[in-house]
Parts: C-alpha cells; structure tokens; sequence
C-alpha cells in the first residue's frame, strides 16, 4: 500500500471510470452476452519484468487486474492489484523479484469467457468462485484469442439492474459475519469523506474516523480449536463490535481477523477514542465457544479524514501503520496515527536499505568467541559472531539480526557469514595454526531454504575449507518446527561432515525425545543456568542433569556465559566439557585470535 500512495499522491478525487462510481450501463441490459461488458486493457507479455507491470497499477489506481498473454496474444492468467502489492510490500523485493518474469507470480489461473458467453452464465460462475473473482474481474476472448477484460463492478451493475440481489450481496459482503466486505467498505470510507468534505465546505468541522482492527491471539483458537471454532468466533466479534457502533457506521471484515469501522461525522478526537476503548473493553470479555472459554484482545490502529490524509489511500495506508505500531509495542490498545510513526516507519525502511547493500560495502565483520576445553585450557573451537559498522558506530547483533529475521535479509547474511567463516578457517589451516572448530548460528529460514545444502557445498567448494571443522549452531525452537523436514536437512549436513550442536539449550521446549532423533554432537547449555550458578541453589540440580544427559547421550556439553572463577569451578567439578564466555575471553578479532593461535591453543588462564 505504501508504494503504491507515494507515488500517485492525490487529492479526494473520483475519476468517472472509477470502480467504485455506479457506471450506467444502459445498453447492456439490451444484450445478453458479455461482449457488451468489454473493456480493453492493454494485456502484459507474460516475460516481462513483474517490476514494470508493478509501475502499470502505480500509474492506474483504477486497475484491479491486468492480464498476462503469451506471445500469440492467448490469455495465460491474471495478475491482480492485491498480488503485486503483497509481493513488492518489502523495499527490497524490487531488488529480489523486481526482473522475474511476471508469469512466475502468477498462482491462481484466471477465468476466462468467450465473448459471446451470456451474461447471467458468467455472473453465476463467478459467484461461484467467490466474491474476490468478481472484483478482480474476468478475460474475455473471442475463439482463444484475448479481446479484452470484464470488471466485476460493471457485471454487478448489469446484474444488480436485472435485480439479482443475491449476488450482488455475495460480492458486497462477507458470506461469514455479514459484515461489508473491502469493496463496500472502500466505498462507504469514499461516501463519508466526501460528505465531510461537502460538510467542511461549509465550515462545519467534521471528521471521519477510520478503525483499522486485528484481533489478537486469533491464530491461537484457529490453530488450537480448530477453524470451525474460528469461524464462530469471528462471528460473535462482528456482534460485539456492531454493539459499539451507531446505525450510520460502517463494521466490515477485510478478510481473516482484520476489520475496519468507519466513523462519518465525528466532531473530536475524544468521540473517537471513546468508541476505540468500548471496542477493546467489550472484545476482552470472555467468548464461549461450545465447551470452550477463550479470551482475545484487539489491536487498534486509528487515522482521521482530513486531520491526518486527505486522501483515501493515505488515510489507508496511516490506520494500518497505526495499527503495525499497536501490535509492535504490546497489542490490545488503541493508537492514532502520529507523524513521529511515519518517521519511525522511514527509519525501518532505511535500516533495511542499509542491511542490504551492507554485504556489498563490507560493512560487516566477523568476531571470534573461544571455547575451552576445562580439562585442558585449550581452544576447542570459536563461534563466529557477526558485527555490524554502521555510520561509524559498531552495532551489536541484537539491534539487527531479529529485524533481518523478520525481512528474510536473514539468508544473505547468514550465507555471508558462513563464506566468511570459511575463508579464515581455510587461511588458518594454511598458516597452519593449531587445528580448532568453528561455528556458525543458522537461522531456521536458512536452513528452510529449497537450496540451502547446495548452497553449502557451494560455498565449502569456493573457499576448500576442510567441512570438518564446521559446526553448525541451532536453537531447540528452529528444530521443534517441523521436526522430520529438519531431520533430513540435519542428516544431509552431518554427511558432508560438519558437527551440530543445539545453541542456548534448556530455554526452549528441553523435549527430551527429540535429542535422541537429532544427529547432533554438542549441547551448549544455556547461559541463564550458568548465571544462577552463584546466586540460585536450585538452578544446580539442573545443571547437573544437564551434563548427566549429555554425557549419557554421548554428547559434549558446553556452558556458555561464564564469566565467574565459582562457576567454572562448580562446571569443572560438574565433569562439563567445555565453557564459552568472559572469564576466559570475551569475542576477538581474527587478528588477535591469529596472535593467540600463533603461540598455540592454549589461553592457559583457567587451568587449576
Ligand atoms: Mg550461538
């Protein structure tokens, strides 16, 4: 949405084509076949870059759909609005998909009619395949060949004048809760900002609020009881939320758990937060579904006609980014849009621009954190640890890696770091340097990657890197989510012969069963036992199962986060193999871990 409302910034306007104007079309009630219905909408080679065809729908905000013909101009599909935008939502998916050809994104075939096909035939089949077919519209051919497109606005005119109530219910409103659906919705939105408009003219001061609405924990009772339940939630809200409203208000559902309510002529901010707050009180009370009880919250995000956006999609685009800040600071409140979002919403979007050339800039480097061997004092192994220089501050990982997580920037940064892993690795076996591990985080989205094992043997080809000494690090709650399509991925890597360890174990789901399925070598306990190791009696029994569990499965456990001689002397006396943290060195440079090296693996500081 924000891509598109940049770029063709407007006033309140509405275009005579526009789809939400009733068009008279007069002359199709005289004919019964679609030919009367054709528009012609310059169709798209199916092999052109998706980039361009995004530029068309910025140019047009009236386009719904365009379609996609192959070179002998015979229809192939349809691309929609709603598609294009969902792909291009990231800044950066110009850059990833912006060349793809646009057939690639095309997922759902298209209906198409032969222009001679009658006009109540059409109509039924695409009631039939449900209300979006009907806004998105339909391509029209005459014997294969595309002729031109049909829009579902000028079908239900058509329709709607030959009284056929029930579908034009079907495409106004949502089938679940009888609420209004987007398209009544937008046009409800556009009625009651042209009145205030007409209204100020005469300076009146009216407002027109606009509710964007997602419930929280939704997702919980569909995944938990089940989606009939669901359902009969979604049902009892559009209730409650109808209660919290006046006769001239609009509720309508979006789609999923999202709802928006539209409030016409509101003289104050005041009014509005009222309503906003009887909303969240009345959703929080209990919902009896069948035998269960559940509790859900609702996150609001508010923006105001013509306070905030004079124009409909702006005033989209500020509710929903009201509502992102709700959800991003707790949820089950409710938030007006402010300038200071937007600004916050520019920072996000730059700091994802930045991420992303920041691979090409060599902005990032890695840092080394030893693990030692108790027994010995030697440097077992270094875990490889990403930094950030960034306009001249160093930024911690923790300020960035979750944000790459949530954009997918994850996979190149993650395969960066790999590659980076392996060339010191490679340069210190040719220095020949004494013989130590390294190991790599992976993030569940890498190792879900189709090409993720290729992309490994890729990268130990490049560098020549013995894969041995290799060790990949991942957290019990990346191995719990689908725990047999990881298993394969597991055995594959544990072929080319790199080890596995499981990374902050014990803070995750600890199922005990799946440690003896997983092809793993070392357990690296979690660094919040090893800190209650000098305040917290109890945390010591755990520990002590810890390490009982990993010597009998056979693997070799490391604490991590020690930072305190007592801990190291109650891991010592524990039999732990190995400890990672600050009392023996905090992350290093790979020159001074070279330095280190260079006078032999020992740190020698923590030997008895
Ligand atoms: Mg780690």
């Amino acid at each position: 949405m924000s891509l598109e409302s940049h770029d063709t910034r407007q006033q309140l306007s509405l275009k005579p084509n526009s789809p939400f104007l009733p068009s008279m079309i007069k002359e199709i009630l005289s004919s019964n076949s679609i030919k009367t219905l054709v528009k012609y909408i310059p169709p798209v080679l199916h092999l052109t870059n998706s980039v361009k065809v995004l530029e068309l729908f910025i140019k047009d905000r009236t386009l719904y759909a365009l379609p996609i013909v192959d070179s002998d101009t015979c229809p192939v599909g349809l691309i929609t609005r709603n598609k294009i935008f969902e792909i291009f939502g990231h800044q950066y998916a110009r850059e990833l998909y912006g060349r793809k050809p646009i057939i690639q994104f095309i997922d759902v075939p298209a209906l198409i009619f032969d222009q001679e096909k009658d006009i109540d035939d059409v109509a039924r089949i695409l009631a039939d395949s449900g209300p979006e077919s009907i806004a998105e519209g339909f391509i029209v051919t005459c014997e294969g060949i595309y002729v031109g497109m049909g829009f579902g606005h000028d079908l239900l005119n058509a329709i709607t004048e030959q009284k056929n109530a029930h579908l034009y219910q079907l495409a106004h409103y949502d089938t679940l809760t009888g609420l209004p659906s987007r398209m009544l919705f937008q046009d409800r939105l556009i009625q009651a900002c042209s009145h205030a408009v007409r209204k100020n003219s005469e300076s009146l001061k009216i407002l027109v609020a606009l509710l964007f609405l997602d419930l929280d924990r939704f997702k919980l009772v569909n995944d938990t009881l089940g989606h009939q339940m669901g359902d009969i939630l979604l049902k009892e809200v559009a209730q409650r939320l109808l209660s919290c409203v006046r006769q001239e208000d609009t509720v309508a559902r979006l789609g999923g758990d999202e709802f928006t309510v539209v409030l016409p002529r509101v003289k104050n901010t005041q009014d509005v937060a009222v309503v906003a707050q009887k909303i969240i009180d009345r959703l929080a009370l209990p919902f009896r579904l069948c035998e269960h009880e559940v509790f859900i919250g609702v996150s609001i995000g508010i923006a105001l006609f013509p306070l905030d956006d004079s124009d409909i999609n702006n005033l989209i685009q500020k509710a929903d980014t009201a509502l992102y800040y709700v959800k991003e600071h707790g949820r089950n409140f409710y938030q007006f849009f402010t300038d200071e979002m937007n600004q916050a919403m520019s920072r996000r979007m730059n700091l994802e621009k930045d991420l992303r050339t920041a691979i090409e800039s060599h902005s990032f480097f890695l840092f080394f954190q030893p693990q030692i061997d108790i027994s010995t004092g030697r440097i077992e192994s270094v875990e490889a640890l990403i930094r950030w220089q960034h306009d001249g501050n160093l930024i911690s990982p923790a300020d960035f890696i979750p944000f790459a997580e949530e954009t997918g920037l994850i996979v190149p940064i993650g395969e960066w770091v790999l590659r980076s892993a392996c060339q010191y690795g490679k340069k210190w076996s040719d220095l020949g340097l004494p013989s130590i591990k390294i190991s790599v985080n992976l993030s569940i989205r890498q190792l879900r990657q189709p090409n993720f094992i290729e992309q490994v043997n890729i990268i130990l080809n490049e560098t020549g890197v013995d894969p041995k000494i290799l060790e990949f690090e991942l957290t019990e709650s990346m191995l719990m989510k689908n725990l047999n399509e990881t298993l394969i991925t597991l055995e594959k890597i544990k072929k080319i012969g790199i080890s596995l360890a499981i990374d902050d174990f014990g803070t995750g789901y600890s199922s005990l069963s799946y440690l003896q399925k997983l092809p793993i070598d070392i357990l690296k306990m979690d660094q919040s036992f090893v800190q209650g190791i000098d305040t917290e009696g109890a945390n010591l029994n755990i520990i002590n199962a810890i390490v009982g569990l990993a010597h009998g499965l056979g693997l070799t456990l490391v604490a991590e986060g020690v930072e305190t001689d007592s801990q190291l002397n109650f891991l010592r006396h524990q039999k732990c193999d190995r400890i990672q943290g600050y009392l023996c060195s905090k992350p290093l440079a790979p020159n001074t871990l070279e330095n280190i090296l260079m006078r032999g693996s020992c740190l020698g500081n923590i030997q008895e």
